[in-house]
């Protein structure tokens, strides 16, 4: 009998589309209080540092630390500092890789762009002798890529597009933190030499320091711990803002981004990530972390200290904990 229950429900997820969906979530004072205790948890690790390639990040206080759930009806569980902006930095990528999507359907990032996991550090100089035939639009490379794809007779309208994408998975309207941008792009070196040798070899769309302004706009823009919930829980909800009721994706292009956030979210902590969380997530040199449950909430996270491979400290410690406290990885519940 108790079997025959397992299968109806199994096949009912399976019919769905999405195993989770079925699931039922926590009452909302265990949601708080899986939220509260992670972040009592994490709070007073100091290990990382704040990233120092963008000079302005290092003024960041690095004790601000704030965790969310946002489920996909928008109710909203937090703790600590969600409500600081801090710049987006790479979590803006499967938004705008989303955007992409949206105009010109998934096939063009496949072929002009990649899906493959590189395996490398966002910024590593091996990944240049990758670049040419292996990139995924959330490393560098491919972000910058699809910025150039996004439909515009100008750089005025590409970057308007860009925000107010962003905009619409937030919910609200985000701006930029001018400060951050005149830092980032006044020491985009790096990105400009990205830019140019994809442009060289045809895998850039559009002007190539056009492209690098509005990523480097893109990358600056302010958000708090809760927007990034939002925007997670945009995707969590098949692609509609859970506030705004605004469809910002389609619905059948969800799974596709989520996959390429599943293999390549956490560059080339993106196994290890899976393999402990099992959850869809980006994360973003500002500290910023979003995480999807599909089909049901997102959980993100800021604290500006980072590991080694540019991902916050205590974010990414206190998403996997509620993760495996909810049970919620997309391949089966992780042990805690
Ligand atoms: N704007 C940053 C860069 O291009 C993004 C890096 C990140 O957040 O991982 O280097």
């Amino acid at each position: 009998m108790k079997q025959t229950a397992i299968m109806v429900a199994a096949l009912s997820a399976l019919t769905l589309g999405c195993a989770s969906v079925n699931a039922k979530d926590p009452a909302p004072r265990d949601f708080q209080r899986i939220v509260d205790s992670a972040h009592a948890r994490y709070k007073d690790l100091k290990d990382g540092k704040n990233a120092d390639y963008i000079p302005i990040l290092t003024e960041t206080p690095s004790d601000l630390f704030g965790v969310v759930i946002v489920t996909r009806d928008g109710k909203v569980y937090s703790a600590g500092d969600v409500d600081y902006a801090f710049s987006i930095q790479s979590v803006s990528k499967p938004f705008t890789a989303a955007l992409v999507m949206t105009e010109q359907g998934p096939g063009v990032l496949r072929d002009k762009i990649g899906v493959e996991p590189t395996g490398l550090a966002f910024n590593s100089k091996l990944a240049l002798a990758v670049y040419e035939n292996s990139q995924n639009p959330l490393v560098n490379a491919g972000a910058i890529a699809a910025v150039s794809l996004v439909k515009a007779s100008s750089e005025q309208e590409r970057w308007k597009k860009v925000q107010q994408n962003l905009s619409d998975f937030a919910g609200r309207q985000l701006g930029v933190l001018e400060k951050v941008y005149d830092s980032e792009y006044s020491t985009a070196f790096g990105n400009r030499g990205i830019a140019n040798l994809l442009f060289n070899w045809g895998r850039l769309y559009s002007d190539p320091e056009e492209a690098l302004r509005v990523y480097t706009r893109q990358c600056s823009v302010g958000v708090t711990a809760k927007d990034l919930g939002l925007m997670g829980a945009t995707l969590a909800n098949g692609g509609v803002n859970p506030l705004t009721k605004r469809r910002v994706m389609p619905a059948e292009h969800v799974p596709e981004l989520l996959a390429v956030m599943a293999t390549a979210g956490f560059y080339d902590e993106s196994g290890e990530w899976m393999y402990t969380a099992g959850l869809p997530a980006k994360t973003g040199v500002g500290g910023g972390i979003v995480a999807v449950v599909p089909g049901r909430f997102a959980i993100a996270a800021f604290s500006p200290r980072l590991n080694e491979a540019g991902n916050s400290v205590r974010s990414l410690n206190a998403i996997r904990d509620i993760a495996g406290e909810l049970g919620v990885g997309v391949f089966g519940a992780n042990p805690k």
